[in-house]
């Protein structure tokens, strides 16, 4: 038998209640852009985890590529990598995602 709306709507308020209260309470270190530049910045960046949401979410993420030139004419290439860690910091995301929806439905039963 499925769980009663009533009492899902009182779960729901409770979880939103905690929610403004630990967003208050702490830091939450998320953000709504990020600048990936350098593969070592952003790997840092999407290590780091929010104290308020667990998964850091890291928004819109905007990929540039940086090349330094050296006097001796090499060109290092400051950005390379970083197109694999947003794909690996999209699928940590999309993962996220599943098992939220997956606790919701657990709960349900
Ligand atoms: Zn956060």
């Amino acid at each position: 038998m499925p769980g009663n709306p009533r009492k899902r709507l009182e779960k729901l308020e409770q979880q939103m209640a905690e929610i403004a209260r630990r967003e208050s309470a702490a830091n939450c270190n998320c953000r709504t852009h990020t600048l990936a530049a350098a593969a070592e910045y952003f790997a840092a960046e999407m290590n780091q985890t929010c104290p308020v949401h667990g998964f850091r979410r890291l928004g819109k993420i905007m990929v540039f590529n940086v090349k330094i030139v050296g006097k001796n004419g090499d060109v290092e290439e400051r950005s390379q990598g970083v197109p694999e860690l947003v794909e690996e910091y999209e699928r940590r995301l999309a993962r996220h995602r599943q098992q939220i929806l997956e606790e919701d439905d657990s709960e349900e039963l």
